[in-house]
């Protein structure tokens, strides 16, 4: 089975003593590419090395997470859009909006979001969003709102069968229907084990294989029985399992229509 690690932060300085292990031992289990997730302007760079170290096998999406409002310069933008035309580039992300971390700053992190999605809409390429809501999802509802903005700004026409993909899905059906209806994948991972999250897996079954992909955001959300512990990419071939269990398929059919789901949607032959 080979699988496409959708979602890593591998430059991240929990991996500093050991990356090159770590990124091995990925390989090693089953995992054929990853996607490296560059979200602030100094970490552009760095991805761009590690992709060069790992050529063909590690790519990377740059962009300019929501928690980083402050990113947003026409500097930046203009940088941003130069890697975005780079051939180790696999999509713009991550981008959206988190009201967990900070639901006061709503009006910086729409001019963010607008402004990548007018990249995206000019680059040709896919997107990575991120959506995470507030404590009172009600009031601080960032799926949909995303999806709000999505139809607004987002006229991106990639003709491929995906646009992007809603990474570290945590929403309910309705934020995954309409998430699906503008042409995104759900990005399922480490959370999809968690005892507490039924509704997720009810509803990542009802979405079914032809709309997931798969990701750890590494070093954050390992599965269950490794909770509290640094994640990395090696852990993706027992995500897999377990959406296969779940799902009641066999984990090689999961492996193949996950894999060729990302492969389409990241550029990855
Ligand atoms: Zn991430």
């Amino acid at each position: 089975m080979r699988f496409i690690e959708t979602h890593a932060h591998l430059n991240d300085e929990v991996f500093d003593a050991d990356r090159a292990d770590v990124i091995d031992r990925a390989f090693k289990s089953g995992v054929a590419n990853i996607i490296e997730i560059a979200c602030s302007a100094k970490e552009w760079k760095p991805a761009e090395e590690l992709c060069a170290a790992y050529k063909g096998r590690i790519t990377a999406a740059f962009g300019i997470h929501p928690q980083y409002t402050e990113e947003l310069t026409p500097e930046n933008l203009e940088t941003l859009a130069g890697f975005l035309k780079k051939d180790i580039c696999s999509a713009l992300g991550e981008i959206g909006l988190d009201y967990y971390r900070d639901n006061s700053k709503k009006d910086a992190q729409f001019k963010l979001l607008e402004a990548q999605l007018r990249l995206s809409n000019s680059s040709g390429r896919s997107c990575v969003f991120h959506a995470r809501n507030g404590l009172d999802a009600r009031a601080d509802n960032a799926y949909r709102e995303l999806a709000f903005e999505l139809k607004k700004t987002w006229t991106l026409n990639n003709k491929k069968r995906a646009r992007g993909v809603l990474h570290c899905f945590s929403g309910n059906w309705e934020d995954a229907r309409a998430g699906l209806d503008l042409g995104l994948f759900l990005g399922v991972n480490g959370t999809f084990t968690y005892k507490k999250n039924d509704e997720l897996r009810e509803t990542v079954k009802k979405a079914g294989l032809a709309n997931i992909v798969l990701e750890t955001d590494c070093p954050y959300l390992p599965i269950q029985r490794l909770r509290g512990k640094r994640n990395d990419p090696s852990f993706i071939p027992e995500i897999g399992l377990a959406v296969a269990e779940y799902l009641g398929v066999k984990p090689e059919g999961l492996a193949e229509a996950v894999r060729i789901n990302a492969s389409e949607l990241f550029y990855i032959l």
